[in-house]
């Protein structure tokens, strides 16, 4: 009892050290991109070599900001939840609440086209017309509801 618990609590480190790295490796990254400004102010934009160095800072900047928000994502959302299923049982746990949100909608959805379709019964309802007043009545009806004269 106490060993799964901690299992299943083993997990959600798991996935907040993956939050703080992909956070640490997003910060590594923007003060890489951004240095590339201030260093750029204090070059000479003319120099080749130096110029080339801070370009490519800003490059590796740039992919590591990607990088560092894409492992925040695995993080924060759990494998399967950002697309990268590595463990079917883990992927399942994962998409739970998306899937149980998902199957929310869908009966929403449902819902919504049960009140555009007919209700059962009604549908094969055949209704026949007065020939005195055009009003529509029941199949099985006798005399017109409207003007009560006989079908
Ligand atoms: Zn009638």
């Amino acid at each position: 009892m106490e060993e799964k618990d901690k299992h299943k609590h083993k997990i959600s480190v798991e996935r907040k050290g993956l939050y703080y790295i992909g956070m640490a490796i997003l910060i590594t990254g923007f003060i890489l991109f951004f240095s590339v400004f201030f260093i750029g102010m204090n070059e000479d934009p003319f120099s080749g070599d130096s110029g080339m160095g801070s370009m490519k800072n800003g490059f590796i900047g740039f992919i590591l900001i990607g990088l560092g928000g894409f492992i925040m994502n695995i993080g924060a959302r759990g494998a399967a939840g950002s697309g990268l299923i590595l463990d079917p049982e883990k992927a399942r746990e994962d998409l739970n609440p998306y899937t149980a949100a998902a199957g929310g909608m869908i009966n929403d959805a449902l819902q919504e086209v049960d009140i555009l379709k007919p209700k059962p019964g009604e549908k094969d309802v055949v209704k026949v017309r007065c020939l005195s007043c055009r009003e529509l009545n029941d199949e099985d009806a006798r005399f017109c509801k409207n003007c009560g004269k006989e079908i």
